[in-house]
């Protein structure tokens, strides 16, 4: 509804800024007439970008917002975003016959943008948890994930319970942002980036940074004297997200992600950006 709201001012917009274009160069009755076609092609868009929006999960656009910040799942590479997320959703995408456009934003604007139509599903390393669930539906799982501490080559920290105390680097919203909160006496700074809470352990403002395994991974081996401890913080699954009264799209994409299981196109991705150790 929102949408169609939007396309609506946005045509209306069309309209009187055509309309201000005649007046400048015309007079009278031709700019009038001008203004009427002007409205008459506007109100035309409007109705057909209308019926594109209610069909949106029928075929048309799909768009997925993310977190371009967690590689390997979505990170940056020149203008364009990539990763596992991105080619599941492009997978996806293909077997619904639709197109994928990506739009980026802050992890915890996402659920809000499912919520409110202006992004269809939510793929960003999205852990499936009780509270968001209450927020949005999920999808079946397309991947099992963990929660993982990362130090100094050097720390005194060798297991989760040895945060106790400590202060302790996540990004803002995330898993290890809510989970952190169980640690007795922790300290808990929060950054808008994965790579930031790591550049602060590395500057030795945090003791610990806890972030999602295969993101750690990629972080560790892009800054040197930092490890990951081998006892995980958290087990968690990842799921697509969208607007709980979208339950078409979410029969569509549990149909898409089983298909895409089944035929070894979503193990071909994750391996395509993870080696196996
Ligand atoms: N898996 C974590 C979560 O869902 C982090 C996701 C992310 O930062 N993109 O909160």
């Amino acid at each position: 509804m929102k949408k169609i709201i939007a396309v609506a001012a946005m045509a209306a917009m069309v309209v009187s800024m055509t309309a201000c274009g005649s007046k400048a160069a015309d007079t009278g009755a031709e700019a009038t007439a001008e203004a009427v076609a002007a409205t008459e092609a506007a109100t035309q868009t409007a109705e057909t970008t209308e019926a594109a929006t209610e069909n949106v999960a029928a075929n048309g656009t799909l768009i997925m917002a993310t977190n371009a910040e967690f590689p390997p799942y979505e990170y940056r590479e020149g203008d364009q975003i990539v990763g596992i997320d991105a080619e599941i959703a492009q997978a996806i995408a293909d077997e619904l016959g639709m197109e994928l456009q990506i739009e980026d934003m802050q992890f915890d604007s996402i659920i809000a943008a499912v919520q409110t139509g202006k992004a269809d599903i939510g793929v960003a390393g999205m852990t499936v948890t009780e509270d968001r669930l209450q927020a949005v539906s999920f999808s079946d799982s397309y991947t099992q994930a963990a929660q993982v501490i990362i130090v100094k080559g050097d720390s005194a920290v060798a297991t989760p319970d040895d945060l106790k105390g400590k202060t302790v680097g996540v990004q803002l919203g995330t898993t290890g942002d809510i989970y952190a909160e169980d640690i007795e006496d922790v300290t808990i700074d929060r950054y808008n980036k994965g790579f930031e809470a790591v550049q602060a352990l590395l500057q030795d403002k945090v003791d610990a940074v806890i972030i999602d395994r295969e993101p750690a991974n990629v972080f560790i081996e892009e800054n040197e004297g930092l490890k990951v401890l081998d006892e995980e913080f958290t087990v968690e699954d990842y799921a697509i997200c969208m607007a709980k009264d979208n339950t078409d799209l979410l029969d569509k994409v549990n149909t898409a992600l089983a298909s895409l299981k089944e035929s070894g196109k979503l193990d071909e991705i994750k391996a395509k950006y993870i080696t196996a150790e």
